[in-house]
């Protein structure tokens, strides 16, 4: 089962990619962004912590991230044997202990999808989905402000990632079927997902790996770990 850790900047397309990839995979989505309003929606000491943050754009502290978001990747990766990481990592401190997380439970990142697209598309997008979605996050001085965090805090991990030779860089300032035909065609070529015999393209990919035993049956498309929405 696929591996993979989605990246990029806000508005990038990660969420939805992500949700696509999932369909198309089995893997569990976790989107560390919806955990988080998922923990605000709850009214918890916890969630009030991390509303602090989360609604001036800022990165929500490291120690808080680890303790909402690992129970649930570990429960997911255990369910389906694979992810979709959608916001996680998004700090060196993150990556590096995402990366010793993965090799303590044999479950370590094949591939990182950096998504881009100019700055304004980025801001336009997000302005949108303020109209469709109303997040607290999405007015244009937190934009601003999430855009300049991602670029100081987590545009490192790029470099880090393709100095590991598992970084696909892709721009979504174009069709989103054609971004999916290039992502499918890079991991089919490592190996990660095969199409199905005598079929090709994105709507028949299947994980290279053998499910595990008991759910062969079971359809596809796994159910995220929380309620996703586009970002
Ligand atoms: P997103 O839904 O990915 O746009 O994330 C929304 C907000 O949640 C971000 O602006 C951060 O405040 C917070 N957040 C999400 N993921 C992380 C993370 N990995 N580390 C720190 N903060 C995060």
């Amino acid at each position: 089962m696929v591996r993979v850790i989605m990246l990029s900047p806000p508005g990038g397309g990660k969420g939805t990619h992500s949700r696509w990839l999932t369909q198309q995979t089995g893997a569990a989505h976790i989107s560390s962004g919806d955990l988080l309003r998922a923990e605000v929606a709850s009214g918890s000491k916890l969630g009030r912590r991390v509303a602090a943050y989360t609604a001036r754009g800022d990165l929500v502290p490291d120690d808080l991230i680890f303790r909402i978001l690992m129970p649930a990747v570990i429960a997911a990766a255990r369910d389906t044997g694979g992810y979709v990481l959608d916001g996680f990592p998004r700090t060196m401190p993150q990556a590096l202990r995402a990366a010793e997380w993965g090799s303590e439970f044999s479950l370590t990142s094949q591939a990182v999808i950096y998504l881009t697209a100019p700055e304004e598309e980025l801001v336009n997008r997000l302005l949108d989905r303020a109209q469709r979605e109303g997040r607290e996050d999405d007015t244009l001085a937190v934009i601003r402000h999430r855009l300049a965090v991602f670029a100081s805090e987590t545009a490192p991990l790029v470099e880090y990632y393709r100095s590991r030779g598992i970084l696909l860089e892709l721009s979504t300032d174009r069709p989103e079927s054609e971004v999916q035909a290039e992502l499918l065609d890079w991991l089919h070529a490592r190996g990660l997902i095969q199409p199905v015999a005598g079929e090709s393209g994105p709507d028949h990919a299947e994980p290279a790996e053998a499910r595990p035993p008991g759910t062969r049956d079971q359809p596809r498309e796994h159910q995220p770990v929380k309620p996703t929405l586009t970002s």
